[in-house]
């Protein structure tokens, strides 16, 4: 599911429980959970060995993101190439470089990779292609058949693998990011403020095309302290309703609910500064009178004029405008990937921070463990304020 959508920058993330006790699992970009690398790594709950496995793992699992390798279709020649690339002895080409600029594991950090990567693919689920092939691989000491350990003459590395997994993760660009300052280029070329609010709010708010394109009048609340009572600050419900007129779709299906003219429930996103104002400057200037849809976004002309906007034509209008603005196919989800980014990293890597201030709906976060965070926690409210670019 999401690995199709996200690629690259795969990351180890500490998870600090209640008790006191911290817990190690991987997680995508956004901040959803590798369900398999979490399932393997929870057979080693409690022990020092999950964080070992998980650095080893995520080295693993960004090389196959690499290579454009899922699980279903890995076989064990994989496994043995990429064993071969961080440093052990295998006589196969072994493609791509990796880890450019760093030493090949030594010998005990090579044995530890063959065991994490052993456990690791024996507990998911085996295409049956991998299957015989790991049976016809089998090699003593192994009960199911998968033995990638390797030598290697090198010393082993006196850096902390977890340093420099960070740098190499830093060095790289997430590919569908946008290009630096793309945002102020983009408002700089569109010419209606409809289309300044769509670059704002999709900048600002980590909102799905589906989701900003199918908002209504009522399920923005844009003032201090809303009738909702669901937060102090500006914010906005995404609702989902099937029945919109543009086809604009929420894809989170959270219970909501219309009581006297006030929106409560869905996904709540909070609202910057920026995105008021370009709000207030769309309805003062171009939104028309009278309309009964209701819906946020509009058709500026022709004979819809005045009609709900549909996705494909927000999609266009940021196309044709980053062409432009010279900035090559600008998409909508690449507002939505920098935007996660950057509450990481103003978040120092909290995926939980980031996950909530971009209202992941991530099913495979499970919601009772992790548990939320506050949204007005302050290093919540200050991740926020710095991508929005506040104090700057
Ligand atoms: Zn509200």
């Amino acid at each position: 599911m999401a690995r199709h959508v996200v690629v690259g920058d795969l990351r180890v993330q500490r998870i600090d429980r209640k008790d006191g006790r911290r817990s190690w699992t991987i997680v995508w970009p956004e901040g959803s959970l590798h369900t398999e690398a979490d399932r393997f790594l929870r057979e080693h709950e409690g022990s020092g060995t999950q964080k070992t496995y998980a650095y080893y793992l995520v080295d693993h699992l960004r090389w196959l993101e690499r290579e454009c390798l899922t699980f279903g279709t890995v076989q064990l020649r994989d496994l043995e190439r990429y064993m071969g690339i961080v440093g052990a002895e295998i006589r196969m080409p072994l493609g791509e470089p990796w880890r450019v600029g760093k030493r090949p594991y030594g010998r005990s950090a090579l044995s530890t990779a063959a065991a994490c990567l052993k456990g690791f693919t024996c507990t998911k689920p085996l295409s049956a292609s991998t299957a015989s092939s790991a049976r016809s691989s089998t090699s003593p000491g192994c009960r199911h058949g998968w033995t990638v350990v390797g030598r290697s003459s090198v010393t082993r590395s006196r850096r902390c693998p977890r340093t420099r997994w960070r740098a190499e993760g830093a060095a790289r660009r997430h590919p569908k990011m946008l290009p630096d300052g793309a945002r102020e280029k983009l408002l700089q070329t569109v010419n209606a403020a409809r289309d300044r609010l769509v670059v704002d709010w999709l900048a600002d708010g980590g909102l799905r095309i589906g989701e900003l394109c199918g908002l209504h009048l009522v399920d923005l609340h844009l003032r201090e302290n809303s009738a909702c009572g669901e937060c102090r600050t500006p914010h906005l419900h995404v609702c989902h309703r099937p029945g919109n007129p543009n086809r604009a779709e929420a894809k989170t299906k959270h219970p909501w609910q219309l009581e006297r003219g006030t929106v409560t429930g869905g996904l709540i996103k909070r609202v910057s500064p920026a995105m008021v104002h370009s709000y207030f400057e769309y309805i003062t200037t171009e939104y028309p009178r009278g309309t009964r849809h209701g819906m946020l976004l509009v058709q500026l002309h022709g004979a819809d004029a005045g009609q709900p906007w549909a996705p494909v034509g927000a999609r266009r209008m940021l196309g044709r405008a980053g062409k432009r603005a010279g900035l090559g196919l600008v998409k909508p989800h690449a507002f939505r990937h920098t935007f996660t980014s950057a509450v990481l990293d103003a978040a120092d890597g909290n995926t939980l921070i980031a996950r909530d201030a971009g209202g992941w709906a991530s099913a495979a976060m499970v919601d009772d463990v992790y548990g939320h965070v506050d949204i007005h926690d302050p290093v919540f409210d200050a991740a926020l304020r710095t991508v929005w670019g506040e104090g700057r």
